[in-house]
């Protein structure tokens, strides 16, 4: 088979496939999976691995798995299967019909077991929880073989069967695989094949009350498919031998376990049972929240399924553990949304401005352009009219050398606009600035002075009349230190959350052309950043998700590390 040209940058499991590709290995064939278990939403970590699984799949005219990883009744649910397959799919993956469960292999699971035992590799053993532990063994010390161990093929055949009939209670026994209790590696000291656990499974029900170990299903279920390349990360290296151990002694058709770096980022957790604490805790919002680094978390953010795959090409694939900063996954959206989203303007915490030379009666349509960066986005109509709203902090009544927006006697632009001079400020008892008088130029419409003058800012601005009120939510990072995991004094994640997170705006004004606005939709808001449109907006009162800043601080964090 022909090597494709290559799409996403190279790396070591590419490689890898190219060069079995290249022996016949597989005749040729490429077939990878996707296997989450069904324990949480998808995050950005999964995406990486999303991304590398499909991608290889495509690139090398092989397949891509879907593969439900469900071999834990306790902690799956339905909800986050159909999560999952939401996710995969948002991200633009396509697994056609190859939709799978391991718990459909369950009866395969029990006869390879079956199998195991009757060729002397596997025994039903009576120790509990606590004493498996006790006998495995440290690092430093090889471990004690368990009294059960030499049972007779008979005897463990008669014990796996009545396990798997349910006359013995939850954690009273297991099997496990005879290997070696003195083996350097501790996954080689007779793992538990199968525990008893009679818990209903989402999708077998109540038919199995012992479920497999993950370990030997994995394995199991990569052979069943086909795959070939069974990428995984780097946490189960040491568990490579065993999954080699079991398909040897099972006899079955092989595949390679290939192990990468997973995927870290700076300010959050990447990890469902910390998210579920997140969720469970009620320290965000749900999976959703758009401060989770959830697929789903992301995609209410604003962030679209192309950035997250280009952020994905961007960080590679390797062996070595590292933190990814996030910067560079904002740098993604930004780029990505620089380029397809409309220009608009709207205010998040709006001043007063009155044009007093400016008819009370009158409204001009100003033309705006909808992206500079694609003409073909055209342009639309602004409405301008005597009363308006600014930016509160474009505004200073006193300001310093460096401040070059509106103060009292100054000119500045209103973008599209007009030149508008500050004449007056307007305050209450308390001495709050309330609104500010101001007069317009008239020869200026468009946003140029006929004579020539200059002014030393552009400001975005609404007319107050035609404008909507809007709910504006503001993100920063979900933690305050950059690995939130990590503490010398034993402090818990939960502990780096920043309060400071999340800043609800709830009376900021949009121009009238936002009303058009569905979720999900994405636009520039001039000076600000980019937004997103929250399902939480109703016809009333839009809201919008803060999707990241304008300024780009990857550049910075790519200068720092030079
Ligand atoms: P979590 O700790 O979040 O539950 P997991 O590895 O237990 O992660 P799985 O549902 O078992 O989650 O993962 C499905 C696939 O995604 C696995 O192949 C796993 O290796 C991969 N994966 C999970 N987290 C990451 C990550 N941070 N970076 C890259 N790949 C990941
Ligand atoms: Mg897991």
């Amino acid at each position: 088979m022909a090597v494709p040209e290559s799409a996403a940058p190279s790396n070591f499991i590419k490689d890898i496939v190219t060069e079995d590709i290249k022996t016949g290995k597989y005749d040729g064939r490429v077939h990878t999976r996707f296997p989450p278990e069904p324990n949480g939403y998808l995050h950005i970590g999964h995406a990486k691995s999303i991304c590398l699984n499909f991608g290889i799949a495509a690139e090398f005219n092989g397949l891509c798995n879907l593969r439900m990883d469900d071999t834990n009744p306790t902690k799956e649910e339905v909800e986050y299967v159909e999560s999952i397959k939401q996710d995969v799919r948002w991200l633009g993956f396509d697994w056609q019909e190859r939709m799978y469960y391991a718990s459909n292999y369950f009866g395969r699971f029990y006869e390879c077991a079956v199998d195991l035992i009757k060729k002397g590799r596997a025994y039903v053993c009576d120790l509990g929880p606590d004493e498996v532990r006790q006998y495995r063994g440290t690092l430093t010390e090889p471990g004690k073989e368990s009294p059960y161990r030499s049972r007779s093929t008979e005897e463990n055949l008669d014990l796996f069967e009545r396990m798997r009939k349910g006359e013995f209670p939850d954690g009273s026994r297991t099997l496990r695989a005879k290997i070696d209790m003195a083996s350097g590696n501790i996954n080689m000291r007779d793992p538990v094949i199968y525990r008893i656990l009679h818990a209903e499974h989402h999708m077998t029900g109540d038919k199995w009350c012992i479920y497999p170990m993950y370990d030997y299903a994995h394995c199991i279920s990569d052979s069943i498919e086909g795959i070939t390349h069974s990428i995984c990360t780097l946490e189960f290296e040491d568990h490579r031998p065993l999954y080699d151990w079991f398909l040897n002694e099972l006899g079955m058709y092989h595949p390679q376990q290939i192990e990468f770096a997973r995927l870290n980022l700076t300010y959050t957790v990447m990890s469902k049972r910390k998210f579920i604490q997140l969720v469970e805790g009620g320290h965000v919002r749900g999976w959703d929240d758009p401060r989770m680094p959830t697929i789903s978390g992301l995609r209410r953010r604003g962030y679209t399924p192309e950035s997250v795959r280009n952020f994905c090409d961007r960080i590679g694939v390797a062996k070595a553990a590292s933190t990814v900063d996030m910067a560079l996954l904002e740098y993604c959206i930004r780029e990505d949304l620089n380029r397809r989203a409309q220009r608009m303007m709207a205010v998040l915490r709006p001043l007063k401005v009155i044009i007093t030379n400016y008819p009370e009666d009158r409204v001009d349509e100003l033309e705006a352009i909808n992206n500079p960066e694609d003409p073909s986005a055209g342009t639309r109509k602004v409405p301008f009219s005597r009363e308006l709203y600014i930016e509160q902090e474009d505004f200073m009544e006193d300001p310093p050398k460096q401040f070059f927006r509106l103060a009292p006697g100054r000119e500045v632009r209103l973008r599209y606009a007009y030149f508008i001079k500050c004449a007056e400020v307007v305050k209450d008892g308390a001495g709050n600035i309330i609104e500010l008088h101001c007069t317009y130029d008239p020869a200026t419409r468009g946003g140029d002075a006929p004579d020539g003058r200059k002014v030393k800012a552009t400001l975005h601005w609404v007319s107050a009349e035609h404008s909507l009120e809007a709910e504006v939510r503001l993100y920063d990072y979900l933690f305050t230190q950059a690995n939130p995991e990590e503490d010398e004094e034993g402090r818990d994640f939960i502990s780096k959350l920043n309060s400071k997170s999340l800043e609800v705006l709830p009376n900021c004004r949009i121009e009238p052309a936002l009303a058009a606005a569905t979720p999900g939709n994405t636009y520039q808001f001039e000076r600000l950043g980019y937004f997103c449109a929250d399902p939480d907006s109703s016809a009333r009162k839009p809201v919008f998700n803060r999707t990241v800043t304008l300024k780009d601080t990857w550049a910075k964090v790519q200068k720092r590390e030079k």
